[in-house]
């Protein structure tokens, strides 16, 4: 039977609700085609802060490296201590440390799931370490100063070589789904930083087969609402993809469905949109989708570039799992159901078993 390495971290708040069911999930579907995932149980987040003294150690980080790939639970970042009383965002660590440059965040409607925007169908692809996230903009230390009592500075960073990075995946993308580029800027506003991130953009899509059309941020978030069938993948920095995600997450039917994939060309990582949502950690309501469906974005991964063989499969498996439980109306509450976190995964295995 083949494997591969999984690292997985359970994360704060609804974390560990989540991430077990999402492995149960997973590794049933991976079964079914004769292959394994083999998980790597890995801290950060809060246990951690109580074991090592820190939120991201560098044991994980080193466990991390020598993983095909990883699925990261949700973070209470915003309840964490400073960084000097070891209080470091994962994710962020994560996608510095590994320059995962690229964080795909699709949105689409799930059948059964309620929404208003049956016609949204697109990816937002957001560049994930550099732009206006001034708290991983330094090689060392944080991009945002509290210069006097009533000034505070913030550094954004755009450099090319990201950029590219980050196009390059944004052409692969659309050249496999509907083949246009929507790229969210200011560079009316903020000529220099926006500016050479337009100016670069364009250079790396010019002679390629997909269509480019740059929109400023503020009429594309209006554009997205009132006619959402115009978009196929979006790109977007740091903060404006963070934000604008969340806005096609909620457009769909919620945090709760809404997956994501950070990549670089050598690693993946799978990560919910949503945060740890602490108000309800501890209830088994959690919806485990989310977290499910980055996790077969992630097997789609490993079949493209390490050796799982049925990757692909087991993906197309799960989503097809979670739509027949959805459809019956037996998913969690935050999408009209009344199902647990537990039942809810534990039917969704029963599907994959049919
Ligand atoms: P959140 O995403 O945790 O929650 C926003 C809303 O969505 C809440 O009403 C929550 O109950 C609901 N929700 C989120 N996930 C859900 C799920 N799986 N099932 C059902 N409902 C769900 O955002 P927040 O409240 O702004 O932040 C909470 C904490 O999470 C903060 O510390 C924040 O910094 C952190 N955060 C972490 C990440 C990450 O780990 N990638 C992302 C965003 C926020």
């Amino acid at each position: 039977m083949k494997s591969i390495t999984c690292g997985i971290i359970e994360g704060d708040g609804i974390g560990p609700e989540i991430v077990p069911a999402t492995r149960e999930i997973v590794s049933a579907a991976v079964e079914t085609f004769g292959e394994r995932v083999r998980f790597t149980e890995l801290d950060a987040g809060f246990s951690a802060l109580d074991r090592y003294g820190t939120t991201y150690p560098e044991a994980t980080h080193e466990a991390l490296s020598e993983c095909d790939g990883w699925i990261l639970g949700p973070l209470d970042t915003a309840a964490y201590p400073p960084p000097h009383e070891g209080g470091l965002n994962p994710s962020g660590e994560c996608r510095s440390r590994f320059a995962l440059v690229s964080n795909h965040r699709p949105a689409r409607p799930m059948t059964h799931v309620p929404t208003r925007f049956p016609d949204l169908d697109c990816v937002v692809l957001r560049e994930n370490t550099e732009g206006f996230y001034a708290d991983r903009s330094l090689y060392e230390g944080a991009g945002e100063l509290r210069v006097t009592e009533d000034l505070a500075l913030s550094v954004g960073v755009f450099t090319k070589t990201k950029i590219r990075a980050l196009m390059k995946e944004a052409v692969d993308v659309a050249l496999n789904r509907g083949g246009k580029i929507t790229f969210g800027h200011k560079a009316n506003v903020l000529p220099k930083t926006m500016g050479l991130y337009l100016e670069t953009a364009r250079e790396c899509v010019s002679g390629e087969a997909v269509e480019f059309e740059s929109m400023h941020l503020d009429a594309l978030a209006e554009g997205l609402v009132r006619f959402p069938d115009r978009f196929d993948v979006i790109v977007l920095e740091n903060m404006s993809g963070d934000v604008i995600s969340d806005l096609t997450a909620g457009m769909v039917g919620g945090l709760g469905i809404a997956p994501s994939l950070n990549t670089s060309v050598e690693r993946a990582m799978a990560q919910a949109v949503h945060g740890s949502a602490p108000q309800i950690a501890g209830s088994n309501i959690a919806n485990p989708v989310a977290l499910t469906l980055s996790s077969a974005m992630l097997l789609r991964w490993l079949t493209r570039r390490r050796r799982l063989e049925n990757g692909a499969n087991a993906a197309d498996l799960i989503e097809h799992a979670i739509g027949q439980v959805l459809a019956k109306g037996k998913g969690t509450p935050d999408v009209g159901g009344s199902s647990s976190t537990s039942q809810f995964a534990q039917l969704v295995v029963e599907e994959i078993a049919k």
